[in-house]
């Protein structure tokens, strides 16, 4: 980056305010080996493509009659051990936190993921991003659930103005349960066809899977 160019991303940013981030679909690729695993356990060949909508992998476990309780299967091998400590990262991803380490900019990862999922999602980030601190990491102390209230309360406890999304669902709590929050969506193809527009919602020009262009986007939107 170019000096005039630094100084320019540094002014958009001293307006951003804080930052959040959402983990999964947003930093963490984690779909991608869920996708492997269900898989692998069904003998299959699902693409990303195939995915067309929330709790897909449960209608796809259905077909296994050695599976008692499809739903539960699902979100417990999204939870698993293999799928969040190996997951990949979601393109641009490491280059938009490292730049914000850089720069000391105020930001932290906000999840809904389940309390028994702490160690798997520390030891994910020591190995990718292992400069961010697990003060930065927001996640449920009790609660084996999957909890999106919990996201809303921690942007507005830690007085967030900017946080990053992938869920439509959970950008949509977040827009109508804060005042002022701004949310920046990560594009997938597989919530595209749903995509509503809203003033407080910022959305990529290029359908592209990437932290890297969501965050341009956001940039522009503050420059
Ligand atoms: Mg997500």
């Amino acid at each position: 980056m170019n000096k005039e160019r630094s100084s320019s991303v540094e002014l958009a940013l001293s307006k951003m305010g804080n930052i959040s981030f959402d983990i999964d679909g947003v930093i963490v690729y984690s779909v991608m080996d869920a996708l492997d695993v269900v898989n692998k356990r069904l003998k299959t060949k699902y693409q990303l493509k195939d995915i067309k909508k929330p709790f897909q992998m449960t209608e796809w476990l259905k077909q296994d009659p050695k599976v008692e309780d499809p739903r539960k299967e699902d979100i417990e091998l999204w939870n698993s051990w293999r799928v969040l400590s190996k997951a990949r990262m979601i393109p641009g991803a490491y280059m938009v936190c490292k730049m914000l380490h850089n720069l000391d900019h105020p930001h932290l990862f906000i999840t809904s993921r389940p309390a028994q999922t702490r160690p798997s999602t520390y030891h994910w980030f020591h190995k990718n991003l292992p400069w961010v601190t697990t003060d930065q990491i927001k996640m449920q102390n009790n609660g084996n659930e999957i909890n999106p209230d919990f996201k809303v309360n921690q942007i507005i406890e830690n007085s967030i103005d900017l946080h990053f999304e992938d869920s439509l669902e959970h950008a949509a709590q977040i827009i109508n349960e804060t005042e002022k929050t701004r949310v920046v969506l990560i594009r997938h193809e597989f919530t595209l066809a749903r995509e509503k527009p809203h003033p407080r919602l910022i959305i990529p020009d290029t359908k592209e899977t990437s932290l890297f262009l969501s965050f341009q986007k956001a940039l522009e939107a503050y420059r």
